[in-house]
């Protein structure tokens, strides 16, 4: 079982260090007011902008909460369901601050994976994605992939029901074992 794992929105919250650099620079914005993946386009923030600020929010990477307090575990329980891969897409200047932020919060993993296009990922030769990108999941689905969809306010209106949702990523041990058995 090849398990390919996101980063943002899965293990990091870099949305929570975005809003307060956002909050300060523009009108405020709560994670609860997110509804959609393209929620900036909405503040009339353009996506250059959007792009750029989150990776610049990586150079802190110290300052990145984890999504919830138990992943390294649930990344361990992962590790013993099959190969789990950091699958990432992202600028090639945050791949170092990434990899810093994993040890820091102890993610357990076997190969680190950076793409530059979240598409990108369903052409990888993997059996299940966890991720949280509605556009993702798409394209993994067109694909034949399974899809673990780790909730977030952006993925709420996801329609497509083959993809399972977790709220917290221990969640996925489960699901991964029905997969395995089907
Ligand atoms: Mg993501």
């Amino acid at each position: 079982m090849r398990i390919a794992l996101d980063v943002d929105g899965v293990l990091a919250d870099v949305i929570h260090a975005w809003l307060i650099y956002n909050n300060k620079v523009r009108t405020t914005i709560l994670k609860s007011d997110i509804s959609e993946w393209d929620f900036w386009r909405k503040y009339n923030i353009n996506k250059f902008d959007f792009y750029e600020e989150l990776s610049r929010c990586w150079k802190s990477w110290k300052d990145i909460p984890p999504t919830e307090t138990n992943i390294s575990y649930a990344s361990g329980e992962l590790s013993k369901m099959g190969t789990v891969d950091i699958v990432t897409a992202r600028e090639n200047s945050t791949h170092d601050d990434v990899k810093n932020w994993l040890k820091m919060h102890g993610v357990m993993f076997k190969n680190y994976v950076g793409v530059a296009e979240g598409t990108e990922k369903a052409k990888l030769d993997y059996d299940v994605f966890i991720d949280d990108s509605p556009i993702n999941a798409e394209s993994m689905l067109a694909s034949g992939k399974s899809v673990i969809l780790y909730n977030q306010p952006w993925n709420l209106d996801f329609p497509d029901p083959r993809a399972k949702r977790i709220y917290e990523l221990k969640n996925a041990i489960d699901i991964i074992s029905e997969i395995n058995r089907n």
